[in-house]
Formats: structure tokens, C-alpha cells, sequence
């Protein structure tokens, strides 16, 4: 008999792979186990198994496995049917959704390593510089991985290098596969056996008399164990008696003491005790009672409450309600690095159930919680993480809470899967019978929609918690303000007195600007040139601080120039402006004040976030200026003013969500404003007051602003009442991507007419020397998804045989946002 297995490789092959096992693999092997494979010439690649069965592949031979990698399945068959979800709605490999599911450490790959070749003698004379560097490692090592042929030789590309010396005959490679996942161990001590007697015990402390400081360890560990009666750990025991691993290996060495090593987890918090959750008021307790009603009819609920509401502590009860019952739940977040106000309110409530997954954990810390969510461990109950906690291997999962649901980061632009976090998290909670609350202060259209549409519950809760008044929002007309010369550097005067009378109260403050650095164009004054990046078709952002030019798509950077690139004029001016300038015109205004940034300048490092928001907190930072990043959740106590500096640039964003995005951004904003007791203020700055949609921030008018938005996708079709799925053609030779991208929407056109939109190019066309331009097919309701892809698919593959366009990358993102 004949065994065969399905199998998913890493890669972005759109087709499964058969390969061939013998009975004894056969009757071991379940789906969801990985096992090691040749594919391709002689690369290893770590594949999970779909399938076992009989029948041979028709059109290949069906190679050997190498090796079996897992004893038990790591990957359940609910992820498998997720996986396969995704794959085909967002167009995609499954290969490609396994490379973005597995936590790296699950993704063996093979590892090259390099060995000197003895079977020639080699003419050191013949060997480059480099060559040479390698050659001559090699006589003093027997191999050397890729790592450390790129220390040796002090650069990144090696691969040509090692392919000269393959050729020369100076080297030749092995592959091997390695496991990334090292379970932590802990190092334990206790006594050797042979003194468990009175008897053998005072021998042993009489001898030490010459070694008291070998003797004083031991006396603290008779004392630890009596103390706690627990196995004692080397850390401790050291600390305690205030010694030295020297001292305690000496003792091992001489048969005193016996060591140990057990298996712990990585990720462990301090704290055990809970807090009881708070009593919710009036409102809150009918929001609860409203989203329970709904989620007996109904799969998904959305939670449209204003900002400080206290939607919080509604999910609390929720994810209470759960935990009684047993079942897992998964609190989705738009990113996890801007929340730890709310991680540590949960943790007080939850301590221990509460598991955080986290893209900055390390690869070990991600496999012990993907563990502890396979086999339901009480400590992963509760998991809390961005957009790729959707690919846990949740056993018995009951609810998920998607917060800030509008937030666009739950979708993934690049690479592939081009996945939506929050509409997968509704297909996840379906292959559990759970459900789905989805919150809000503003959501988006296509969820509002939804709950209009009765497919979604729909809950409102209007009042802020302990009845604090929404914020006063007003607008402020810049076209006057510099007519009147009533500005300072970007300041009107209204927002300057309002900061004056914040700061005069012992309030805080925060000013927001969606632009990081100093000025985003330098322009010369005689000729009108501006330095532009050479990689992208931007102009490079003036930073002040580190008094360079940089590009924010590639990090291309330069000293700031002297003169004109073009015409040597040393007269250069910069124009717009970006939250360094701020900043800097803030410490002239204010100088008694301590001036705070957050951006992504500012908040770089594992805990640059949280350096910020706390010492806002503690009231070290009076006034905050920063982009998007101030936005998010977060609950500052203190701050009674909001600024928004400039709100136009958000509203001439070219893109049909500008409207939508703009509102909620500023509602965002504006909700940091006056969380306690005192009403808030806000001021924003714009040249167009009567803007529609600054109108509708002013007041609050989800609704109106709702009702104006569908009305404008309704006539000119897009989401929600047609599906998008933007087809990005890219290359680095600008007429390539033209001849492509027109071929494909010409083909496209044929089936789908008017429906087809471009080619056309982004407003940023080149990013990183390779150009992109953009189709968009749209869908309208009763016209077929899945027959819709069909067609595209079926273009690309003709479209992947045309030799003139190979090369060109074809990009597709499905409800493209
Ligand atoms: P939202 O998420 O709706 O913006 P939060 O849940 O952050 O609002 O609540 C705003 C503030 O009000 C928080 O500081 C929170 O601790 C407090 N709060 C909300 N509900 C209650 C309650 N029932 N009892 C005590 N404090 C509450
Ligand atoms: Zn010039
Ligand atoms: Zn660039």
C-alpha cells in the first residue's frame, strides 16, 4: 500500500503539495502536523499537513518526507478551515496565510551552512579579497553559517559571494534545519541524595568549616525549604544567601549539591490578585443588557458609544460572563503598542487569565501563548492582541470584543494575506457558534450599515461616564485669523489664549498634527526647486533636530543642504509644517513649560511608547503635540483643551474614505478632551469652517455625517454598496507598469465594463525605485464574489504567461481600504 500526504508549504504557491509517506507515517501523522520537505532544488521547508490518503498526484512524483517535525497536531482543524477561508477570499496562498498564522519559530526553515570543499587545492592567489576572507575562516572553523559569513565579511549580500566560491571549488553547502523554539528552563538545586540523613548532614557542615561561604548557602537552602517546601531555584537561593554561581557550582562540582532544570513559561505576570470589576451605572447596565439581548438572535453587535462612555468596563462584564462560563475569549485592538493603559486595567481585573499577544514578544514568548491557547489553559483565557491574534488556535472560543473597530489598521496592506482583521474575526467566531460585539465611538460606515441593515445589533450609549458633557468643539477660521495678523508662527490667537487658560489651571493639553517632522517640502526661493528623494516621488521632510532631510516611504536621508541643488541659491525656505515645528515654536511660546512629542520619531524602542504616555500621565508634560498616535484610546485624566493644528490636509486626502477617516480622527481627538469632571474644549484650525464634514465634528453629528457619506458611496459606488478589489500592477521600469496594467484592465474590461476603473497611478507613484499603478474592479451587490475572482484569477495566470510584462508583480488586495 501506498501512503500519501497534503501538504501547505510556506510559499506562495497557490496549490498544495503531495508527497509520499510509508505506513507506520501514515497511521502517525494527523492534520496540523508539520513535516520537514525537500521542494524545489534543495531547499527544506517546514510543511503542515492537510491530508492523508491513497491516491497518488497525477502529474509528478510524489517525493519522500524527510522527517516528521511535531508529535501532536499544532494547528487545529478549525484553523485549517480559517486558513482555507482566507486563502480563497482574500486571494491568496495558503501558504502565504500559514506564513502569517505560525508564530516564526513553527516556520523551520532550512538553515545553509558552508563547508570548506577538500577535494581541491585551492591558489589562495586566484581568491578576491573577500574570497579570501572566507577561505581563511575556513581553515580555522570546519563551517560557517550565513550569519557569520556576513559578520566576516561586514556585509549583508553574500549570496554571490558564496556562489563564486562554489564555483571555484572553495566551499560547498549543506542544508540543515534547525528548531527556532527554545523552551525557557529554569536551573533548580537541591541536596544530593547521599546526605538525606541526620547524620551524613553534620558530616558534611563540619567539613565545610573551611568554606563558610560554601556552609552559608547551604544553611539557606535548609532554610528556603523549610520555609516554602518548594523545589528552590538557583536565582533565589543565590539571592537569598547573597552569594555567587561560582559558590553554588562549586558545590555541584564537589557532589553537595544537585542541579536541575525545569520547563517554565516565558510570559508571566507579577500580579495574581484581581480586582473586583466596577459597578456599571445606569446607562452602561442598558447597553448591556441591550448587546445580551441582541447576541441571542444575532452573531454580531455593534456598540456605537461616545468616546469615554465607559465601553470599557461593558466589555469587562462580557468577558466576565464568558469566563464563568468556561469559554476563551479574543479582545481584538488596532495596536496592541498604543494601549498599555488599557492592557493594565484589564490585567488588574483579569491578572493571570489574561494572555497579551504581541507582534514585540519574542519568538519564544508567541509559541508558549499559542500553546497555552491550543490546550485551554486557565492563563490564556482571556487573550488580548492586534490583528494577528485572529490565527490562534482558540479551542472553545465564546465572544470577541473588536474595539476601535473602525481603526483601518486591521487591515493588513502588505504582504499578502491582505487580510481584514475585524471581518475575519466574524468568520473565526462562526466556526465556534461565538459571538462578536464590535465597538466603537465612530464606526465606520460599512458596520453602521450593517446595523441598519439588521444584520448586526445595534447599541447606542450616548452619555459620557459620570455625565461629563461632551467637548465644546470649535472651529477656528485661519483665512481671517492671518488676514487679521492675529497668528503666531501656527497659532491662531484664539488657541493660544485657550492653552494660556488650560496651562494657568494646572490642566493639560494636546495638540494634534498628521505630520511628523519639520516641514515636509524645502523649496528654493529662486528657482523653486525642492529636494526630492532618489528611490520615491516625494519630497524629502526637513527634520530640524537632526538637521536632515528624510524620506518617509524608504528612510532615504542627507544632511540638509546649503544651497539649490539646482540653481546653488542659498536662500531654501521650507513650507508646511510637521510636529517638530511645533514643538520647537511651542518651547518659544511656553518656555516655562515642559513641551512633550509623540510620533514615530519619538516613540522608537520597545518601550518608547510608554516612556511618553506615562510621564504625561504623571503631569511631567504639559503640553503633547503628535500625529495619529495620540488618538488611540487612550484616558488621560487632566487634559481639558484639544488642538487639532491643521484639519485641511486630513480632508484633501485623495482617497474616497478621506470624509469618513477625517471624522473619525477628529471625533478621536476630540474625545481626549475633558474626561472628569470639567467639559472639555477643542479648537480646530482650518481655512474651510464650512466644511461639511468640520460642521459634523463640531456638533457630533455621527448620523448627519453617516447619512452625507452613504449618500456620496452610493452615487458613485463604492463601499459598502459595492465590494472593491484594487489590482496593483508594480515594477521598476516605469513603461512596463504602464503596458501592464493597461493589458490587465483591458482584459478585465471585458467582462466587467464600466465597472473597471484605471489604470491609474497612485498619488505617490514610486516608492523604493518601483512604480506602482492601480485597477480597481467594483462589485455591485447581486453580481458574484466568488465568480468575480474566478475571472481575475484566471486573467492573471493568462497575464503570467505574456513574456513582455514578466516581472511585473500583480498586487491584488480584496475590499481594498
Ligand atoms: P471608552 O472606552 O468608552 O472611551 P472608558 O471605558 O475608557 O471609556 O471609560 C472612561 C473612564 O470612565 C475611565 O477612566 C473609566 O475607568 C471610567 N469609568 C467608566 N465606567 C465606569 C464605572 N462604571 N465606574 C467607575 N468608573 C468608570
Ligand atoms: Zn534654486
Ligand atoms: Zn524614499
Amino acid at each position: 500500500m501506498q501512503y500519501y500526504i497534503d501538504v501547505i508549504l510556506p510559499i506562495p504557491l497557490h496549490k498544495e503539495f503531495t508527497y509520499s509517506v510509508n505506513e507506520n507515517e501514515a497511521h502517525f501523522l494527523k492534520p496540523g502536523m508539520r513535516v520537514a520537505v525537500q521542494f524545489g532544488k534543495s531547499k527544506v521547508y517546514s510543511a503542515l499537513v492537510t491530508n492523508i490518503h491513497q491516491t497518488a498526484p497525477q502529474v509528478y512524483e510524489a517525493k519522500e518526507i524527510e522527517h516528521i517535525l511535531d508529535e501532536v497536531p499544532i494547528v487545529t482543524n478549525d484553523q485549517l478551515q480559517l486558513w482555507s477561508w482566507i486563502s480563497e477570499y482574500y486571494m491568496c496562498s495558503k501558504g502565504e496565510v500559514m506564513r502569517a498564522a505560525l508564530p516564526s519559530a513553527f516556520l523551520l526553515e532550512s538553515e545553509t551552512i558552508i563547508l570548506r570543499n577538500d577535494s581541491h587545492t585551492i591558489d589562495e592567489q586566484e581568491l578576491k579579497d573577500d574570497e579570501f576572507l572566507l577561505y581563511e575562516a575556513l581553515q580555522h572553523q570546519s563551517l560557517l553559517r550565513i550569519q557569520e559569513v556576513m559578520d566576516i565579511v561586514g556585509k549583508k549580500s553574500v549570496l554571490p559571494l558564496i556562489k563564486r566560491l562554489i564555483e571555484k571549488n572553495v566551499i560547498t553547502v549543506q542544508e540543515e534545519i534547525y528548531e527556532q523554539y527554545k523552551p525557557k528552563l529554569v536551573r533548580y538545586v537541591k541536596l544530593q541524595i547521599a546526605y538525606s540523613t541526620e547524620e551524613a548532614l553534620q558530616d558534611l557542615l563540619d567539613s565545610l568549616t573551611r568554606a563558610p561561604k560554601q556552609k552559608e548557602v547551604l544553611m539557606h537552602l535548609f532554610m528556603l525549604q523549610a520555609k516554602t517546601n518548594k523545589a528552590i531555584k538557583v536565582a533565589d537561593l543565590i539571592k537569598v544567601a547573597n552569594s555567587s554561581a561560582n559558590i553554588i557550582k562549586a558545590l555541584v562540582d564537589k557532589g553537595i549539591l544537585e542541579e536541575y532544570h525545569k520547563q517554565t513559561d516565558r510570559v508571566e505576570y507579577t500580579s495574581n490578585l484581581s480586582v473586583a470589576s466596577k459597578e456599571l451605572n445606569s446607562f452602561q447596565e442598558q447597553a448591556l443588557e441591550q448587546i445580551q439581548k441582541h447576541l441571542l438572535e444575532k452573531d454580531v453587535c455593534l456598540f456605537h458609544g461616545v468616546t469615554s462612555s465607559g465601553k470599557t468596563e461593558v466589555y469587562v462584564k462580557l468577558i466576565e460572563e464568558q469566563i464563568a462560563k468556561g469559554k476563551q475569549v479574543l479582545y481584538l485592538l488596532p495596536e496592541i503598542a498604543l494601549t498599555t493603559q488599557l492592557i493594565s486595567r484589564l490585567q488588574e481585573y483579569f491578572g493571570e487569565k489574561l494572555t497579551v499577544y504581541h507582534s514585540k514578544y519574542s519568538v519564544n514568548e508567541r509559541v508558549e501563548a499559542w500553546n497555552n491557547v491550543k490546550e485551554s489553559k486557565a492563563k490564556a483565557q482571556i487573550v488580548i492582541g492586534a490583528r494577528s491574534s485572529i490565527f490562534l488556535p482558540f479551542s472553545n472560543l465564546g465572544l470577541i470584543i473588536i474595539d476601535e473597530e473602525h481603526e483601518s489598521s486591521f487591515k493588513q496592506y502588505d504582504p499578502a494575506p491582505r487580510y481584514h482583521a475585524r471581518d475575519t474575526a466574524i468568520v473565526l467566531s462562526k466556526l465556534f457558534k461565538g459571538k462578536v460585539v464590535l465597538g466603537s465611538a465612530t464606526p465606520s460606515l460599512e458596520s453602521y450599515y450593517n446595523a441598519n441593515q439588521k444584520k448586526y445589533g445595534l447599541v447606542t450609549l450616548n452619555r459620557r461616564y459620570g455625565n461629563v458633557l461632551m467637548p465644546d468643539i470649535n472651529l477656528v477660521d485661519l483665512k481671517t485669523k492671518y488676514k487679521r495678523k492675529e497668528m503666531k508662527g501656527h497659532f491662531s490667537d484664539t488657541l493660544l489664549t485657550a492653552i494660556e487658560e488650560a496651562l494657568k489651571e494646572d490642566e493639560q493639553v494636546i495638540l494634534f498634527q498628521n505630520r511628523r517632522g519639520y516641514s515636509p517640502v524645502v523649496e528654493c526661493n529662486t528657482c523653486g526647486h525642492s529636494p526630492q528623494c532618489p528611490n520615491c516621488d516625494v519630497s524629502l521632510t526637513y527634520h530640524n533636530y537632526r538637521n536632515q532631510l528624510r524620506c518617509h516611504y524608504c528612510g532615504y536621508h542627507i544632511a540638509m543642504l546649503q544651497k539649490c541643488l539646482a540653481c546653488d541659491s542659498p536662500e531654501l525656505t521650507t513650507k508646511g509644517f510637521g510636529t517638530e515645528q511645533i514643538e520647537n515654536e511651542l518651547k518659544e511660546l511656553f518656555p516655562e513649560h515642559h513641551i512633550g512629542r509623540m510620533d514615530q520619531d519619538t516613540t522608537r524602542g520597545k518601550h518608547g511608547y510608554e516612556k511618553i504616555i506615562t510621564k504625561f500621565e504623571n503631569g511631567e508634560i504639559d503640553i503633547l503635540v503628535g500625529t495619529q498616535m495620540l488618538t488611540k484610546g487612550l484616558d488621560f485624566r487632566n487634559v481639558t483643551l484639544v488642538g487639532i493644528m491643521n484639519a485641511d490636509n486630513l480632508l484633501n486626502f485623495p482617497d474616497f474614505r478621506a470624509h469618513e477617516r477625517s471624522f473619525q480622527l477628529m471625533q478621536q481627538v476630540a474625545g481626549r478632551a475633558g474626561r472628569t469632571s470639567k467639559r472639555g474644549k477643542v479648537l480646530i484650525q482650518t481655512y474651510n469652517p464650512f466644511h461639511q464634514i468640520l460642521q459634523q465634528v463640531s456638533i457630533n453629528d455621527f448620523e448627519g455625517m453617516y447619512k452625507d457619506q452613504m449618500e456620496e458611496r452610493y452615487q458613485y459606488k463604492y463601499p459598502p454598496f459595492y465590494r472593491i478589489i484594487k489590482i496593483t500592477g508594480r515594477h521598476k521600469d516605469y513603461n512596463r507598469v504602464n503596458e501592464a496594467t493597461a493589458w490587465f484592465a483591458k482584459s478585465l474590461r471585458m467582462s466587467f465594463k464600466e465597472h473597471v476603473l484605471g489604470p491609474e497611478f497612485p498619488p505617490i507613484s514610486r516608492i523604493r525605485n518601483q512604480y506602482n499603478k492601480n485597477i480597481l474592479v467594483k462589485i455591485p451587490a447581486g453580481q458574484s464574489l466568488k465568480k468575480t475572482k474566478e475571472v481575475i484569477k484566471k486573467i492573471e495566470n493568462s497575464f503570467k504567461s505574456v513574456k513582455e510584462f514578466s516581472g511585473v508583480r500583480i498586487i491584488i488586495n480584496v475590499d481594498n481600504y
